[in-house]
């Protein structure tokens, strides 16, 4: 086999073709020469282009672990304000129960529930998940506190507004409640209401929120009006001239039942006003 090669430059025609001849020695030597420059180039290319990858992974993962950190102490610190806001709602229901007096309950839930100590700060997730879990048992809790309080209030309400309050009509007292002498001088009996004068037609109105229960004529009452309010009280507005609601109705305080009047055995216009607990007549003069 032959040491040398010979290159042969062919060119287009009219020229002359060039002959080389190279030692086969040489070709070996620069084929290896060329193989270890590229793979030498290579790597170095390789290797400066991770390294600057890897500074500006680096770079971002610093971003993004400060980024990190600082949502933390954020979160941290919402937690914080949380925790603050639901202790000052909890101090609020303590003082809404103290007005209604309303503290006793057994159910009532304390003003203070978990949480971290005062002034200390979670650094990682976990804690801000515990610390966010008892937050929202305490909301749970308080949510059902403060429907119970909601509950009794409205309980309060309803009560007071089916409690007789207030005139049935304006006017003045001319008969009290209580024993009094017949007018035909046959003895005494008790007068089981108030009787309240006032000028024919003047609006009649009820005394507390109900339903109207009876709306009748009697021959000693004349056109009544009854009202039953719930929790065992009931109103009777008596000698009216004219009833204007119908059984049934739903009326509140301050609406117009009637007028006044002088039916039935009256000896001038007036409202005979009665008020009634469990069937029993009592005093409308207290609540008036
Ligand atoms: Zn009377």
């Amino acid at each position: 086999m032959s040491k040398r090669f010979t290159v042969m430059i062919i060119p287009e025609e009219g020229e002359k073709i060039r002959r080389i001849k190279v030692r086969r020695g040489l070709v070996s030597f620069a084929l290896v020469g060329l193989m270890l420059f590229i793979g030498t180039f290579s790597f170095f290319v390789y290797s400066h282009l991770n390294s600057q990858f890897g500074k500006s992974e680096l770079v971002r993962l610093r971003q993004v672990n400060s980024q990190q950190r600082h949502d933390l102490q954020r979160l941290t610190a919402n937690v914080e304000l949380m925790r603050k806001d639901l202790l000052s709602l909890a101090e609020t229901e303590a003082r809404v129960r103290q007005l209604a007096d309303f503290e006793s309950s057994p159910k009532a839930v304390p003003v203070a529930i978990g949480g971290i100590p005062e002034g200390s700060s979670a650094e990682n997730v976990d804690s801000i998940q515990q610390e966010l879990n008892q937050l929202q048992l305490a909301i749970e809790l308080r949510r059902q506190s403060q429907e119970e309080v909601r509950n009794y209030l409205n309980d309060q309400v309803s009560l007071s507004r089916a409690t007789p309050n207030g005139w049935p009509t304006k006017g003045w007292i001319t008969s009290y409640f209580g024993m009094r002498q017949i007018p035909n001088g046959t003895g005494r009996r008790i007068h089981e209401g108030l009787d309240i004068a006032a000028n024919t037609g003047t609006p009649v109105y009820a005394t507390a929120d109900g339903v109207v229960a009876r709306v009748e004529y009697s021959r000693s009452y004349g056109k009544t009006v009854v009202v039953d309010h719930g929790y065992g009280y009931r109103t009777l507005y008596a000698h009216n001239s004219k009833n204007t609601v119908k059984r049934g109705a739903r009326v509140r305080r301050g609406d117009k039942l009637a007028e006044v009047g002088n039916t039935g055995i009256s000896t001038g216009p007036h409202v005979h006003y009665e008020v009634q607990l469990n069937g029993v007549p009592i005093d409308p003069r207290k609540s008036l």
